[in-house]
């Protein structure tokens, strides 16, 4: 559920009409809701009630500050998965116990930037960084706190380039290995083996390769126990889907993956922490966007649009489907007609959807990309120089920018010249 809905036949963010942005910020942009990101965080925090639990906000998925100050406000935490996020997190007043580092290439820069400020934990991906973290946190004369990500072998079921918990993926270290590398940890005095951490895929839309994985992780939390780690922290990973096609598909909700959680690790008396990204953010975005030409080709129609795969890269990425609406409500039994809706990038790649059915638009015309709030702005580009797309944060009946859209002397005066030229 989301809270762009229509009201007097004009698509609203909560209480804002889309046109009265656009009006004043231009097209195109992306548009969040307050409500919605509230109302997502809060649904995961209580489909774990009643266990020990922090809810990481997987940033990549929308890293604006102002989205990211939103959610810590209301208790979250943060995963993070470059020094650049870690500084975001920093800076929307995250403290340092409630921000994870995730990530499979971590640089010693970055170990050291988390050790000096203040980190929940490491999740290690491979021996050779676990090698490094121990050095940096001798260096620094303290411990990192330390989960594995451990790679359950288990299909997700979802698109190749998002699937991650796999054997043949480059995530984590497999899960047949871990008791090797758990004791080779236990060795490292610059580490403080606390917990397990796994996280399998993303835009996951059945609870079966949840709950193997989760059987899986119970059984290795004892297995390590028995070994003697005191395993007391559990991350369990993010990755649960968001209906992109409305009208065909119904994923799981957060307090059924709840359940999942509780029937399979409740009983460990671990605390427990999960990272969703997507579900938080994705449908708490539009991408707002005007018709620029309407085009007859042969066999087939156009509308080309003033936004482009630079801005939003999904589709052209990972085949994504996102729902088009007009900003203007059709009348009711309005005719559609097929569209293939596309941007102004010179690559036929940037092309958004094929013969979807709208009803009549027009050069002008106002149309919004629903799910369009995880891996949205955070992908864009400055491809073909189009400025980087603006992002508006919309709260009840208020509206602000969040992100302006650069002018082209900013895009051009970022480059330097070198002396001899
Ligand atoms: C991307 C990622 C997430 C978030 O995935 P979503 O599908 O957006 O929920 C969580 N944890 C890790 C380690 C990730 O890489």
């Amino acid at each position: 559920m989301d809270h762009f809905l229509y009201r007097d036949g004009v698509l609203h963010a909560e209480d804002v009409p889309i046109p009265e942005i656009a009006a004043e910020v231009g097209t195109p942009f992306y548009v969040y809701s307050t409500a919605t990101l509230t109302r997502h965080f809060r649904l995961f925090d209580e489909a774990l009630e009643g266990l020990d639990h922090l809810v990481c906000y997987a940033m990549k998925a929308a890293s604006n500050q102002a989205i990211l100050t939103t959610l810590a406000r209301l208790g979250a935490g943060m995963d993070v998965v470059s020094g650049g996020e870690y500084r975001r997190a920093q800076a929307a007043g995250v403290p340092g116990e409630r921000i994870v580092f995730s990530g499979v290439g971590k640089t010693r820069e970055e170990m050291r930037l988390a050790l000096t400020g203040g980190v929940r934990q490491f999740n290690v991906e491979s021996e050779p960084e676990m090698e490094a973290l121990n050095e940096v946190a001798l260096s620094l004369g303290t411990r990192a706190p330390i989960a594995v990500r451990v790679n359950p072998d288990v299909d997700a079921k979802t698109h190749a380039k998002i699937a991650t918990g796999k054997a043949e993926n480059k995530f984590g270290i497999p899960i047949s290995r871990a008791r090797e590398v758990y004791a080779h940890a236990a060795t490292l005095p610059g580490l403080e083996v606390i917990g397990i951490d796994m996280h399998i895929g993303s835009q996951i839309t059945d609870l079966d390769p949840y709950r193997q994985a989760y059987g899986k992780l119970a059984e290795l939390t004892e297995a390590l126990r028995a070994d003697g780690h005191d395993i007391r922290r559990l991350d369990l990973g993010g990755g649960l889907g968001i209906p992109y096609e409305r009208s065909n598909s119904a994923p799981p909700l957060p307090m059924e993956y709840g359940q999942v959680v509780k029937e399979t690790v409740g009983h460990l008396g671990c605390e427990i922490e999960i990272e969703p990204g997507r579900l938080i953010a994705g449908n708490a975005g539009l991408l707002v966007s005007a018709v620029i030409y309407p085009k007859s080709g042969e066999g087939r129609d156009f509308l080309i649009l003033d936004a482009a795969m630079n801005d939003l890269i999904r589709p052209a990425m990972y085949d994504a489907w996102h729902d088009i609406v007009p900003v203007t409500e059709p009348a009711a039994g309005a005719e559609k007609r097929p569209y293939d809706i596309v941007g102004p990038v010179c690559e036929s790649g940037d092309t958004f959807a094929r013969a979807r059915a709208m009803p009549p638009l027009g050069a002008g015309d106002l149309v919004a990309f629903r799910s369009a709030g995880a891996y949205g702005a955070v992908m864009a580009s400055e491809y073909n120089t189009r400025p980087l797309v603006p992002e508006v944060l919309v709260h009840g009946h208020q509206f602000a920018v969040i992100r302006p859209r650069p002018s082209f002397d900013e895009i051009i005066n970022r480059d330097t010249m070198p002396a001899w030229l």
